[in-house]
């Protein structure tokens, strides 16, 4: 390391959501602190590049913010002061079933549930109910350290239909494809096979939070989020620096705290030493998800979808039927690539400009495969957009993809791929990363975790930052 801020309170290591969030938490309550960085940007999964021609703004981690605008830590942040700006796209999601004909999900309840059709009540009951009351279902969702729990209502009207597989509703609660495929499309971004118990948790929450908040992009793109953060860090007096990869915490400058916004595996290389056996163990037993196929592309004009209204949604969730949808991820679940992919779609440049050259478009997408798969998936990838935009290969100007490994090299977090810092299946989102009221505290009552394999898991929110600082300060401040 290179000269040292010797004088410090805590140390964070990685500048990602987390780390960031846990550094300016523990700024506000006046810790000096040190966030070092292994990349030569700040970010991890908020990292924003021109990875295609120049004039491209790709985001290439995150790029759709719901759980960020909806999250408690980001509220009570306020980073508008720190210059950041969220823009919405007209629609929030789109879901095409067959060529020409999709199901929307608007931020207006009524307007979604028009076209469920025999469902749409259900929906509008439901989804658009946990929307109406959306901060406390944010609340209650992501800030697991609140007690008493600060939505009790409402976290139970999410847990009783949220525990269900996403298979088991889509058969009792729904009867029509449209309501169906929307639901899947959603609970699909848990990256788990449909029929296990919760995924209809994350589809319910990422839903309700389109009518409640909607999905916004950051203008600039996702690194504006970070640039954000650490401008405000800045303001309190701490200190970022890049280029730092840590290998051990015996050599970081001491501090009151250390917080390792680290997934368990690098957990236990820079300080597996530090843990009685027991902690060790459970912490190597911990289990990374499947992975992420990702290709950027600068088209020479929009997607050309044959359904116009998918030009107005920001997200695009590419797959058809939900039964393919079922196939899709149980493919991936079993270890298997898909033939024909979930695709997750991200047109950012309908909300935001910014991101490509006039008339241009930046273009965001990426499959599950199973962890570290060494498949290139680039063709089964845009042949499901095809499918629904015919002619859109012809608008590919320049592609990036990046497989799993590329992925990790990019962010060592991102092991095999996985992109929420492991499996968020039941187990691990009870024990994450293991079961216990502060999952943050480590036996060591220095070192701390506060990455998303920690409570509440994976995403841009922050909670688990905040969270970790809190136990921090609580503790030892
Ligand atoms: C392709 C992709 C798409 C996604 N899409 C979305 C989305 O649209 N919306 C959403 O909410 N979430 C999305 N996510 C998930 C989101 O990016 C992550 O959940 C989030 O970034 C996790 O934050 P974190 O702070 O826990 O870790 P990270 O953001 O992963 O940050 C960890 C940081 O630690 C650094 N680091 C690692 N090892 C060391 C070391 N030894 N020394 C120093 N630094 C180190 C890394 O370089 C990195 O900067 C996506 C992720 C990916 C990869």
């Amino acid at each position: 390391m290179g000269a040292a801020m010797t004088d410090v309170d805590a140390v964070v290591v990685g500048s990602g959501p987390n780390g960031l969030v846990a550094a300016v938490t523990l700024a506000e309550a006046g810790w000096r602190v040190l966030v070092l960085e292994a990349a030569d940007q700040v970010g991890g999964g908020l990292r924003t590049e021109e990875l295609t021609l120049p004039g491209f703004r790709h985001d290439v981690c995150s790029s759709v913010h719901p759980l960020a605008i909806a999250s408690p830590a980001f509220r009570a942040l306020g980073l508008e002061r720190d210059g950041l700006r969220l823009a919405q796209p007209a629609i929030p999601l789109g879901h095409p079933l067959a060529p020409g004909r999709s199901v929307l999900l608007h931020r207006d309840v009524a307007e979604t549930a028009a076209g469920l059709g025999r469902d749409g009540r259900t929906w509008a009951r439901v989804v658009g109910g946990l929307g109406r009351r959306w901060e406390r279902l944010a609340d209650g969702v992501l800030d697991p350290l609140a007690r008493p729990p600060r939505a009790p209502l409402e976290t139970l009207a999410f847990g009783a239909a949220g525990i269900w597989p996403t298979t088991a509703v889509n058969r009792f609660a729904f009867r029509d494809e449209p309501a169906r495929a929307l639901l899947a499309g959603l609970a699909a971004d848990a990256t788990l096979d449909l029929a296990e118990p919760m995924t209809t948790g994350i589809g319910l929450l990422l839903g309700a939070l389109g009518h409640g908040v909607g999905w916004p992009v950051a203008v600039g793109g996702s690194q504006a989020i970070a640039d954000a953060l650490v401008a405000r860090l800045r303001s309190l007096g701490g200190e970022v620096r890049t280029g730092e990869r840590v290998t051990s915490v015996d050599r970081l400058p001491s501090a009151k705290a250390v917080l390792l916004d680290l997934t368990p595996r690098q957990v236990l290389a820079v300080a597996g030493e530090r843990f009685p056996d027991r902690y060790r163990r459970r912490l190597e037993r911990w289990r990374y998800g499947a992975g992420v196929f990702k290709v950027d592309w600068a088209l020479d004009g929009p997607v050309p979808w044959v359904d116009p209204a998918l030009a107005r949604a920001g997200t695009v969730h590419v797959v058809g039927t939900a039964a393919e949808a079922v196939a899709a991820e149980r493919a991936v679940a079993r270890g298997r690539v898909a033939a024909r992919p979930y695709v997750l779609v991200v047109q950012a440049g309908v909300a935001d400009p910014s991101r490509a050259p006039a008339g241009k478009h930046a273009l965001w997408g990426y499959c599950h495969v199973p962890h570290g798969s060494t498949t290139d998936m680039t063709g089964a990838i845009e042949a499901q957009v095809e499918r629904f935009a015919p002619g859109f290969r012809d608008r590919v100007l320049a592609r990036h993809v990046m497989g799993p490994a590329a992925m990790e090299a990019h962010n060592a977090n991102e092991i095999g791929g996985d992109i929420a810092g492991g499996s968020s299946d039941w187990r691990q989102l009870a024990a994450r990363p293991v079961l216990s009221l502060t999952p943050w505290a480590t036996p060591d009552p220095a070192l701390f975790l506060c990455s998303s394999s920690t409570l509440p898991g994976g995403g841009v929110h922050g909670m688990c930052g905040r969270s970790a600082a809190r136990v921090v300060l609580h503790r030892l401040g």
